[in-house]
């Protein structure tokens, strides 16, 4: 089978003929029609994740069709449409997942990381790690979802926020561009948060009640100005841009972190403890998540902007995402 392989830290992608895999007796095998491609990508090109070993081939945002399921599989059978995303499977036996919480497994897999992922023509992967995809979605707008798409959704459902609640989100691009148009379908006074106007009217488009430029405006005093964000959720990676809208929160209001960067932002004790304000992070989902924000996509028609690429351009495609021009996820297909 063909696929974008990268033998060592630091890599070009090669793409080239490598064995199609077999399922073992808890996998099934999935022909690939559809792979995004996410930043957390960059792990396998660069390098530096836990547990990561070369040759790999990256891709946790995956859909495609059953080809074969192993012995022991039950759920699953050949044909059926599925989908993997960046929880790539679970032990069942540490304490976290003997509580049911299988994202934060200690040895939680993930997809294209501990396993070869979905930049290839076929995949395998744990029956625990698949997720069903509705027939309203294709496989390259499914695509995206399983992890950018759940990430947002997943962070806003359980944030605790309320129909009418403001809710603002901090950046509109890949993340963003999703948790705009979940947060105004769940009810939410949706306010859309950028640094220039270029995407005022894009916002406005996917569900945003209220824009602020922060370049034109204080964030932090216009979210005041609207009564005060009940959650502010922080999907781009630019810390110095979220310190700067801490103090837009209302009471009990929570800054939740899903864009993945290291670097520290800013936040005193005082700027918190008066009106019971909370900093907190939200990691994707398990399967069963991606299968509900699926449905939920389904249900209220809310797709992912998408770039196509074939397999053969994904040097191309992946300087696109990583250089922050895509519109805004770009997806492989086979
Ligand atoms: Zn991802
Ligand atoms: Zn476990």
């Amino acid at each position: 089978m063909k696929a974008a392989v990268i033998e060592e830290a630091g890599g070009d992608f090669v793409v080239k003929e490598v064995d199609k895999p077999s399922p073992s007796s808890n996998e099934i095998l999935i022909k690939v029609e559809a792979c995004g491609i996410c930043h957390s990508d960059n792990f396998v090109k660069e390098g530096g994740f836990p547990g990561l070993e070369y040759p790999r081939i990256p891709g946790h945002e995956v859909v495609g069709i059953i080809e074969e399921v192993g012995e022991n599989v039950v759920q699953w059978e050949k044909g059926q449409r599925v989908g993997v995303g960046w929880h790539g499977g679970h032990c069942f036996e540490c304490e976290p997942c003997r509580r049911g919480d299988f994202i934060s497994c200690e040895n939680a897999r993930v997809s294209g990381i501990s396993y070869d992922g979905g930049y290839a023509e076929y995949m395998t992967a744990p029956q625990e790690a698949v997720a069903n995809i509705p027939d309203e979605l294709t496989s390259a707008e499914a695509a995206p979802l399983l992890c950018a798409g759940i990430t947002v959704f997943n962070a806003l459902r359980n944030s605790g926020i309320r129909a009418g609640d403001i809710v603002a989100v901090q950046g509109i691009g890949g993340l963003g561009h999703l948790a705009i148009q979940y947060a105004a379908k769940m009810g939410m006074r949706t306010v859309a948060v950028s640094h220039s106007n270029e995407k005022k009217e894009l916002a406005s488009k996917l569900g945003a009640h209220e824009f602020i430029n922060t370049s034109e405006k204080d964030g932090a005093e216009e979210l005041q100005k609207l009564g005060g964000a009940k959650l502010i959720l922080a999907t781009a990676p630019h810390s110095d841009a979220i310190t700067s809208i801490v103090d837009g929160l209302g009471i009990d209001g929570k800054l939740l972190m899903v864009a993945a960067t290291g670097e520290p932002i800013e936040v005193s004790p005082m700027q918190l403890l008066m009106g019971r304000k909370s900093a907190a992070g939200w990691p994707s989902g398990t399967a069963i998540d991606s299968e509900d924000t699926l449905k939920f996509s389904a249900m209220t028609g809310t797709k992912p902007m998408i770039e196509e690429y074939e397999l053969d351009d994904v040097s191309e495609a992946f300087q696109q995402m990583m250089n922050n021009k895509a519109r805004f996820r770009v997806v492989l297909k086979m």
